[in-house]
């Protein structure tokens, strides 16, 4: 039997970020992936403050040699009206740019780099059960010949993402608040595109609040499109083959023709019901991070980020935990990762009820609340010296009342 001090339970961004974390903290990890890398998976458009927690576990310099498109902001479109948003011009003293990445291509190269570092990965290896209590994790998976082994561990990280291992088996699952959405997505070639239509990932809304559209451009010549939306208009886009949502990008006025004769990469896809809550993000030897915590929408790219974030602060907690330390799980990983959820969750919610919607496409906006909304755009959710992350609740629905009542705001 197989015997390590931290067992993580898949290679996606957090696995990789908090397996590379405790390997140089001289743990003894291991990662057990299930698919074959590199592999699909949604969620493109990557924010600056991942980047800090790229460079913590020494991936960054790995990342740059592949050459992914640079993002340096974020456009919001409403009809003919246009807001960017440039990290450069930001409240919080962070990084000014990230990249826009092929996940597959980019999770392959966060692995590997953690691989190069020493970190044990075994891909094609499915957790299917584990036992778990304060001191010693009990869990077996089995390989890509169907072979079932057995792997002790004192403590565990679940980074499953969508896989949500431990919520799953331990029954943690919570219901979510937000109406069911879901996606539908394709890359598509992307040769007519002007340069100063790279740099930046594109939001254009469309149905008044409900739908949009994001562009991602990458670095070789393709994008990533997708329509998100109420699960209904989702699935009337994907049937056949996604016909609807392609006459819908082809003929979308705002995107000027540029995808009316490209083609796609690959067939439409789609995603329904994507969000996803949990009870507790922690118990007696184990800690979930990533996208086995919550998910609850894409619009502001804070999934990976979130991910990052939180599989670096589970590992250092664990290592805390393994030596010794008494750990207040609650209030040092808990309460942080939801304070940051929050603020995007206010964020969200605003995008679809209309307030950050009207904030964001107001033509009046003061540039230090452009400014300090900026660090939110660029994941720095957790800088309570800004006051739209230490106020959001109240400042948000508050700053679009104000704007919808003032008079000569020529957008109302
Ligand atoms: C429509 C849509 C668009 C999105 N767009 C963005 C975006 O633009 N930017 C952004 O930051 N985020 C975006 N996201 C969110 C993003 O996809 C996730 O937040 C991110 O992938 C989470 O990373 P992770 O490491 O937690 O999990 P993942 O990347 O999902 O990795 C988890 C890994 O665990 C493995 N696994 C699962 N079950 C098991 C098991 N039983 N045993 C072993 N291994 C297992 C899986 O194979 C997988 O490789 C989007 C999400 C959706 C739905």
């Amino acid at each position: 039997m197989e015997q390590v001090d931290v067992l993580i339970i898949g290679a996606g961004p957090a696995g990789a970020v908090s397996s590379a974390w405790l390997n140089k903290n001289k743990y003894k990890v291991l990662v057990l992936e299930k698919q074959k890398f590199p592999r699909f998976v949604i969620g493109e458009s990557l924010l600056p403050h991942c980047m800090d927690h790229l460079a913590e576990v020494g991936f960054i310099d790995n990342v740059k040699k592949h050459g992914f498109q640079i993002k340096t902001g974020a456009s919001f479109y409403r009809g003919d009206h246009k807001t960017d948003f440039l990290f450069a011009d930001q409240f919080t003293n962070g990084w000014s740019w990230t990249w826009q990445v092929k996940r597959a291509d980019f999770d392959n190269i966060l692995i590997n780099s953690a691989i190069e570092q020493g970190v044990p990965v075994k891909f094609e290896c499915e957790v299917k059960t584990v036992e778990s209590n304060d001191t010693e994790q009990v869990t077996t998976y089995t390989d890509n010949s169907g072979k079932t082994h057995t792997v002790k561990s004192r403590f565990i990280i679940d980074a499953s993402g969508y896989g949500r291992v431990l919520p799953r088996m331990f029954n943690l699952d919570a219901p979510v608040s937000t109406p069911p959405r879901g996606a539908v997505f394709c890359h598509i070639q992307d040769t007519k595109r002007k340069p100063e239509e790279s740099g930046n990932i594109f939001i254009h809304s469309f149905n008044e609040n409900s739908a949009w559209i994001w562009v991602i451009p990458f670095s070789d010549q393709t994008t990533s499109i997708g329509v998100v939306s109420d699960s209904s208009l989702v699935q009337d886009f994907y049937a056949d083959n996604g016909a609807k949502f392609l006459q819908h990008i082809r003929n979308f006025p705002e995107l000027k023709g540029r995808f009316t004769s490209e083609k796609t990469v690959f067939e439409p896809r789609t995603i329904l019901n994507y969000a996803v809550g949990v009870k507790q993000l922690f118990g007696p030897g184990y800690v979930l991070c990533g996208n086995s915590t919550e998910f609850l929408d894409p619009v502001f790219s804070s999934g990976v980020t979130l991910a990052t974030g939180s599989g670096i602060r589970a590992a250092k907690l664990t290592h805390k935990t393994l030596s010794g330390e008494k750990v207040d799980w609650m209030n040092d990983y808990e309460n942080i990762l939801r304070r940051g959820i929050d603020v995007f969750r206010t964020f969200v919610l605003g995008w679809y009820n209309g307030d950050m919607q009207t904030i964001i496409y107001s033509k009046t906006m003061d540039p230090e609340l452009k400014r300090q909304i900026c660090s939110v755009l660029a994941g720095y959710v957790w800088d309570e010296n800004n006051p739209v992350v230490k106020k959001h609740k109240t400042l948000v629905p508050t700053l679009a009342k104000v704007i919808k009542i003032n008079q000569s705001d020529p957008v109302q």
